[in-house]
């Protein structure tokens, strides 16, 4: 590896104020929200796709890791740091909204595109679609998100379904296109995920293979009648029921276009509040008593109907569960609240959940937030859990082990599929108190560990668990080292 000629062929290649080595940039990029250990090198800020594959070319050639980031929000999984020295290349600048094709409800778009940016752009042209928001940043990038299979607030969560055509710079600087981008001449092609043979998209997903410079994505069409609803399930045993009853009527599809979200009471709190650090006597973890409340279930969600006749069908299979949860509330349009949630549910994002990083910072959330700068801790794990009652024991052990190694476990997850639940689970802590970064590692690396034993691996994995090795088939192993091996023989993309 050569750094020091890397960025000088860089510096020729894109122009030396697009590659930046200050101490302070570096020392900001390297930042996560969490303990991090890789230099960074050089940040690069290429402007067009011939400029990424100048950079990937000349890291090819000195063997100089390149880590791909296309806004730097992936808070609690990074944020902007790689898992290895190397140089950062900063996507923002290609930030164009390529094409958004109404009919056929797809829009592609540069990785530096917002998903504040697109918002704006779909409600200024009044547009009936929209892309499912996430909880974090609105100035997180969507193909960041879907590159790493993230999850959106709307009908089909998963991103990684709203996936179509990709273009992407390979290690060596070659271009390739998946799907049918670019093979024809009808609109529509591109929102075509497969193309004909081998599928190629799903390489791009969390395959550290290529730097992917535009994306086609479907988009979700508004619905003429929403319905949001929300109430409290209750303890552990309740929330197996409620899954248990869910899933067939998934299966079914009987709430049609539905978000059915389910939060812990650690989470909730986290998002609505600072750590009570007066009537906890500033002691950890959280005791719920200590906010009048106690460990229970949450739920939140939406129904998307073409009409208000649909509305009534998917309503009443709702009801169903008035008999198994606490309590259960429909918000009605005319109330005042429904109208402070709904845009959340339609694409706008919103700083609601950006709190929850402040939770143990003594002075809350400033107004402009910026974890990685306020010293703020957040670590998340993303396991994989079977939709249904026995999703139960996994629940209770990172529970368990969030408390015991002294955190809270803010537990997350949608029902949308009848098979499997992508759960989400934050750790926030303050990296003001000494210690607290090792702390709060050896509290994310047990709960990994114990649920991977016990089979419920992660389907997503964040730099700090970089060094995680997959147990459940070392033939799928060997088949993506070869891959890689053809791909990226360096291994310059990281
Ligand atoms: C409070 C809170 C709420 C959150 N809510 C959500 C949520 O609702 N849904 C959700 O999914 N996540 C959520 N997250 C996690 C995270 O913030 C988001 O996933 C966010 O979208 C990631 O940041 P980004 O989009 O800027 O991606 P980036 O940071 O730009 O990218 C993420 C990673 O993807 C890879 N990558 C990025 N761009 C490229 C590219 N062009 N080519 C190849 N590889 C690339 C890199 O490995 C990079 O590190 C939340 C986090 C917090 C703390």
């Amino acid at each position: 590896m050569n750094p020091a000629r890397a960025v000088l062929g860089w510096q020729q290649a894109i122009g030396a104020g697009q590659v930046r080595t200050t101490t302070a940039e570096l020392l900001r990029a390297g930042t996560a929200t969490f303990a991090t250990q890789a230099a960074v090198v050089a940040v690069l800020a290429p402007t067009s796709p011939a400029q990424v594959a100048a950079c990937l070319r000349i890291a090819h050639a000195e063997r100089v890791p390149i880590h791909p980031v296309s806004r730097g929000l992936n808070w609690g999984l990074g944020s902007r740091a790689p898992a290895v020295a190397g140089a950062v290349l900063d996507l923002s600048g290609l930030d164009q909204i390529v094409d958004v094709d109404e009919p056929r409800a797809t829009v592609t778009v540069e990785p530096g595109v917002t998903f504040a940016q697109l918002d704006a752009f779909l409600t200024g042209r009044q547009s009936q679609l929209f892309l499912p928001t996430i909880g974090g940043s609105g100035q997180a990038s969507i193909v960041g998100n879907a590159v790493e299979r993230g999850h959106g607030i709307g009908p089909n969560p998963r991103r990684a379904d709203a996936v179509a055509a990709i273009e992407a710079v390979l290690a060596d600087g070659s271009e390739v296109r998946t799907g049918f981008a670019g093979a024809t001449t009808f609109s529509g092609a591109a929102a075509h995920r497969h193309g004909v043979g081998p599928s190629l998209a799903g390489l791009f997903l969390q395959g550290r293979l290529a730097v992917v410079t535009r994306m086609t994505l479907h988009l979700e069409r508004r619905p003429e009648a929403l319905t949001l609803f929300g109430g409290r399930i209750g303890d552990g045993p309740a929330l197996a029921g409620v899954l248990e009853l869910l899933r067939p009527m998934l299966l079914d599809g009987s709430l049609g276009r539905s978000l059915f979200t389910v939060w812990n009471r650690y989470k909730y709190a986290a998002c609505r509040q600072s750590y009570p650090w007066e009537a906890m006597r500033g002691e950890v973890p959280l005791d719920l008593a200590a906010v009048g409340t106690q460990p229970d279930w949450l739920f939140t969600g939406a129904l998307y109907a073409p009409s208000v006749a649909h509305a009534r069908v998917a309503r009443h299979a709702l009801a169903n569960l008035t008999g198994v949860v606490a309590s259960f509330r429909i918000l009605e349009p005319e109330d005042p609240e429904f109208h402070r949630a709904a845009p959340k549910f339609l694409g706008t994002p919103g700083p609601d959940n950006l709190r929850s990083m402040y939770w143990r910072k003594p002075r809350g959330m400033p107004d402009s937030p910026e974890p990685e700068r306020d010293r703020c801790g957040v670590l998340q794990l993303c396991p994989l859990l079977p939709m249904g009652g026995d999703a139960l024991p996994a629940i209770q052990d990172i529970e368990s082990l969030a408390l015991a190694h002294g955190f809270e476990p803010q537990i997350g997850f949608d029902c949308t599929d009848p098979r499997t639940i992508e759960a989400f689970v934050t750790l926030s802590f303050d990296r003001d108190v000494p210690g607290e970064d090792e702390r709060a590692l050896t509290c994310h690396d047990a709960i990994l560990n114990s649920l991977d034993q016990a089979g419920f691996p992660p389907y997503r994995l964040g730099v700090q668990s970089a060094g995680w090795q997959r147990k459940d088939s070392d033939r799928q192993q060997i088949l993506i080292d070869r891959i890689r091996t053809v791909l990226d023989p360096h291994g310059v993309v990281v």
